[in-house]
């Protein structure tokens, strides 16, 4: 029972450091990123290796330099790192506290355009708890913005993250989805090894934008009219709107913080997840911080399955 209360409330990092290679999708570069353990209270740190000097960037909220289609930061120095949304994802979802990532390029290797590689290694090479508790906020108040048919917002839950997520798209391969998940208790396969999309229409004008040069049907699902065209087909029957759930999940860790609060999200993207969290930040009104103290732990904070645990 203290392993796995311990296992939630305290600070996680890797037992070792791990490698990966791959391209980006966007600059179609060869990265390699190496994910070192490290220090509680240090958070989460991106280093460019292929540059010697203001070479640390790091992710949070106001380091967002472009949220178009994927999301990129950029330090006080103009060096920037990008397309890091699946990555953040599989490291929020798992409750990776603590991180040095070390990359030689500009853009995070795409992988096979979801979180499964990173997450299975991951739960591989397994944690290190630390005594640190969690950063830990909880929304008091709703924010909510509205870009068009756009829209998002926040409230406040009981002790859980929950996202819930709709898209609409003409295609009708892909048309309606919906899906709602809990961060915290729920199994997130199903979201972890939802790819990236496109339209095939849109690959032409992408590429003329000078992005999607790394895209293949190796790291990305094209639908065209009513077919995907990739072979193996789709991997879960919502594999789109649970994708557009990663990067959700990947964008909010850019908060720097285990978030309480309820997200409902209507055809939304980067960008709005972004201006979202900018929008909470603004106003202390907002959210209250938890310190959690060894032996003051905030009893809204203890889930069913703890207190079960506990009996
Ligand atoms: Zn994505």
């Amino acid at each position: 029972m203290y392993l796995y209360c311990m296992s939630i409330l305290n600070q996680k990092t890797l037992k070792k450091s791990v490698k990966f290679e791959g391209v980006g999708l966007h600059t179609g570069k060869k990265a390699s990123i190496t994910i070192l353990p490290s220090k509680p209270n240090t958070g989460i740190i991106f280093k460019r290796v292929d540059l010697e000097r203001n070479n640390i960037v790091l992710p949070n909220v106001y380091n967002v330099s472009n949220a178009t289609l994927c999301t990129t930061i950029t330090n006080e120095y103009g060096v920037s790192v990008s397309t890091i949304e699946h990555l953040m994802g599989a490291l929020y979802g798992l409750g990776i506290d603590n991180a040095l990532i070390e990359i030689n390029s500009q853009e995070v290797p795409i992988m096979d355009g979801s979180a499964k590689i990173f997450v299975e290694k991951f739960l591989d090479i397994g944690f290190e708890l630390s005594e640190a508790p969690i950063k830990l906020i909880k929304i008091i108040n709703k924010v909510s913005l509205e870009d068009g048919s756009k829209s998002i917002c926040i409230d406040k839950s009981n002790v859980s993250l929950d996202i819930n997520f709709e898209i609409k798209y003409s295609n009708s391969l892909i048309g309606n989805q919906k899906n709602k998940i809990n961060v915290f208790e729920n199994n997130l396969s199903d979201i972890y090894n939802s790819r990236t999309f496109c339209l095939y229409e849109d690959i032409e004008n992408l590429r003329k934008m000078d992005l999607a040069k790394g895209g293949s049907l190796d790291n990305a699902v094209v639908v065209k009219d009513n077919e995907v065209l990739n072979p193996e087909g789709l991997r879960n029957k919502l594999e789109f709107v649970n994708h557009k759930i990663l990067d959700c999940m990947g964008d909010l860790y850019l908060s720097g913080y285990k978030i309480i609060g309820s997200l409902k999200c209507s055809q939304g993207g980067h960008s709005l997840t972004n201006r979202l969290l900018r929008k909470v930040f603004a106003d202390k009104n907002n959210y209250t911080i938890f310190e959690i103290k060894e032996k003051s732990l905030p009893h809204t904070y203890i889930g069913k399955s703890i207190l079960k645990s506990i009996a």
